[in-house]
């Protein structure tokens, strides 16, 4: 039966929203491969040798899209090996596989040929179909002209600073960070008065109203330009929809400079704040009225992956949430991010893109960190057999095992599976880089203890979805640049920061085209986080796009109808780039008892060497942040290149 409001959001509208490489399209550009790409001694190449081929322009349901995921998963539930054709030798032989094509596997392919040399014969295995991982780029048609969207990794940020290898990379691929001002409109992200909002919705709140927001949040997606509106407070007081006493109590958390806890010294406090979360400092050590729980739930949702029920409550502090300048003073993790920053248009993927252009020079034209953001990467470059670097798309890895015993072996033999055919290539090493709860099932020779310290490696679930807006209007007429949402179906609607880098332009005028960008992280407060996670994935895997795109035109048709927004009428595209395994899980001192009672944490356990295997990603690190996916490659190059020296 339609839905008449169905209609009325628009959900018949022609937009560009369905993923098709791996449906019709993808069928069409397989058959448009000449046949002689297909025959030959090595590997049918796959569609990525299409002229076609182009990920960064699909949109519909991206991140891990249909297609990516579903032999890892037949894997893990023992079914795979059944129904599984006999892996074909491909005859491929290399110096190293990498497992994983995101920033840790390309990094780790980058470290080897400066150790190896040039001519060292590395081949990539990734999954999707595109590159990069979780740095992953969007590109929307609007008229004439791409826009692009982050479909993760947003930025160069950590709240430490890089290490020096991490530093030194990006220094190599030719990015300036302390440049990023020089790039960045600071002028018209408040332009018109645009300010933070937060959207009240009437599910959670009694009624849907958009306020400014008084107190918006340092740092993440908005950088250092999240400014309040001068009279924030004064309509805060009056109008948002929470008890009075909550609206007191909010003004006073935000600033006061107010010790909580008075009666203990500095160590003492950070004992106590490490051992409750960020609800209960909030509840039962600043006397907070319950709707202001309601009110920040949410809140660390994107950065965390969980809401403040599990967040501790010094990480709060850290992350620099409201209620400890009287107690800790400034943390220095939002100073490292302040002077620490980058963001390209699309997010790191410059940085895997700027990569793959070190190791396979053909594939992205041009020369400079900021040439790299319009060029195009051409992909049947990426695995020509003559080329010393490959990378080998839509291929999911399925085993990796040492011919003979892992001590002495000269080799492991890599069987990987590609629209439903499965092949053998051998390597004098590998290096997974790949997520680490896959592992175990991939490499199962390895020791029973280490395959139980990958499996603790559980993701977290993240949705980021970018929407192309035929115009920028409503944000305009609403004055409106960052939306926090916190009972909203995505809890963060933003502007994108305004950079224009090479010979990429962001919009400026309302009127343009606009990329705007929201942020989910499923999840069931009052669990622990990895229990949490486990039912965000599960629904992440069994939301439709349909669900999705209803959703999103509901939630922008209700925040910005005020300002004239017509979902209808003004969404042009979607893409929503599901990561069902999205961060690394970081520790929390909450619920891994290792943190604060000291002890090899999982990921030691987890990364380490077994004969000529080695093991990256930032799940190694157990911290989602790109310079952790760089050092772990660094550490997994030094081990299997000392194997060999
Ligand atoms: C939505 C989102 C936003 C983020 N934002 C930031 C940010 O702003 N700044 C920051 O520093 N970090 C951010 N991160 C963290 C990000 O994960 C890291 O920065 C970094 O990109 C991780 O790189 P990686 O190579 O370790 O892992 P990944 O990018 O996950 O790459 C691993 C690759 O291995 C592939 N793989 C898995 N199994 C197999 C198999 N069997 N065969 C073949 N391939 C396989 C995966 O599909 C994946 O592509 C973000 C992460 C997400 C999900």
């Amino acid at each position: 039966m339609f839905d008449p409001k169905d209609k009325e959001l628009g959900m018949d509208r022609e937009i560009s929203r369905r993923d098709f490489l791996n449906g019709v399209a993808l069928a069409i550009g397989a058959a448009a491969v000449p046949a002689s790409l297909f025959l030959g001694c090595e590997r049918p190449h796959g569609p990525q040798q299409s002229p076609n081929y182009y990920p960064p322009a699909l949109t519909g349901l991206r991140g891990s899209h249909p297609g990516s995921f579903e032999t890892a998963h037949s894997l893990r539930d023992g079914t795979f090996w059944s129904h599984a054709p006999k892996p074909e030798d491909t005859g491929e032989h290399y110096d190293l596989v990498i497992v994983g094509g995101g920033i840790s596997g390309l990094s780790a392919a980058h470290f080897f040929r400066k150790i190896a040399g040039p001519n060292a014969r590395v081949l990539i295995l990734e999954n999707h179909d595109d590159f990069g991982g979780h740095a992953k780029r969007n590109e929307f048609r609007a008229g004439n002209r791409t826009l692009l969207g982050y479909g993760g990794t947003y930025s160069i940020e950590s709240p430490e600073p890089y290490s020096a290898v991490a530093n030194g990379l990006i220094g190599e691929l030719g990015i300036d960070v302390s440049s990023f001002p020089r790039y960045l409109d600071r002028a018209s992200y408040g332009a018109e008065g645009r300010v933070p909002k937060i959207f009240f919705d009437k599910e959670t709140f009694g009624v849907d109203r958009l306020l400014d927001d008084p107190w918006p949040f340092p740092g993440g997606e908005t950088y250092d330009l999240a400014v309040a509106a001068p009279d924030a407070w004064t309509h805060f007081m009056a109008d948002a929809p929470i008890a009075e006493q909550a609206r007191k109590d909010v003004h006073r958390l935000c600033t006061e400079k107010k010790d909580y806890l008075p009666h203990l010294n500095l160590e003492q406090k950070t004992a106590r704040l490490l051992r409750i979360s960020y609800a209960k400092f909030l509840s039962e050590v600043a006397g907070m009225h319950r709707d202001v729980l309601r009110l920040y739930q949410t809140l660390p949702e994107p950065l965390f992956g969980y809401g403040i029920d599990a967040v501790p409550a010094y990480e709060a502090w850290e992350a620099g949430y409201p209620g400890f300048s009287g107690m800790l003073g400034d943390p220095e993790a939002l100073h490292w991010e302040r002077v620490h920053f980058f963001h390209f248009p699309d997010g790191n993927a410059s940085i895997a893109r700027l990569l793959v252009r070190k190791l396979i020079p053909d594939a992205i034209p041009g020369n400079s960190a900021a040439d790299v953001v319009t060029a195009k990467a051409d992909y049947a470059k990426l695995d020509q057999s003559g080329s010393p670097v490959r990378i080998r798309l839509n291929s999911t890895v399925v085993r990796v095992k040492h011919n003979g015993d892992p001590a002495s072996a000269q080799e492991v033999e890599i069987t990987y599976s590609s629209e439903g055919k499965s092949y053998d290539v051998r390597a004098a090493h590998c290096i997974l880089a790949c997520w680490h709860v896959v592992i175990p099932y991939i490499c199962e020779d390895l020791p029973g203890k280490q395959k139980q310290a990958l499996d603790e490696a559980t993701k977290v679930p993240l949705v980021y979805t970018n929407v192309l807006l035929q115009n920028g209007t409503a944000f305009e007429k609403l004055r409106a640049n960052a939306i926090y949402a916190p009972g909203g179906y995505h809890t963060w609607v933003n502007l994108d920061l305004p950079v224009s880098i090479g010979g990429y332009r962001c919009p400026h005028d309302p009127a343009e085209p606009t990329v705007i960008h929201m942020s989910k992280a499923p999840c069931k407060a009052g669990l622990p986080p990895r229990e949490q996670h486990r039912i965000g994935r599960g629904e992440l895997y069994t939301t439709t796009f349909e669900t999705f795109e209803r959703n999103i035109r509901d939630q922008l048709a209700r925040i910005l109808g005020a300002g004239g927004f017509d979902p209808a009428r003004d969404i042009a595209a979607i893409t929503v780039n599901r990561w069902p395994h999205g961060y690394a899980y970081d520790y929390n001192s909450l619920f891994d008892s290792f943190v604060l009672e000291g002890g090899e944490a999982p990921c030691e356990i987890a990364r380490k060497p077994f004969g000529r295997i080695a093991i990256a990603n930032s799940d190694a690190e157990a911290h989602a942040f790109t310079n952790a996916a760089i050092d772990q490659a660094w550490r997994a190059v030094g081990e299997i290149t000392k194997k060999s020296a």
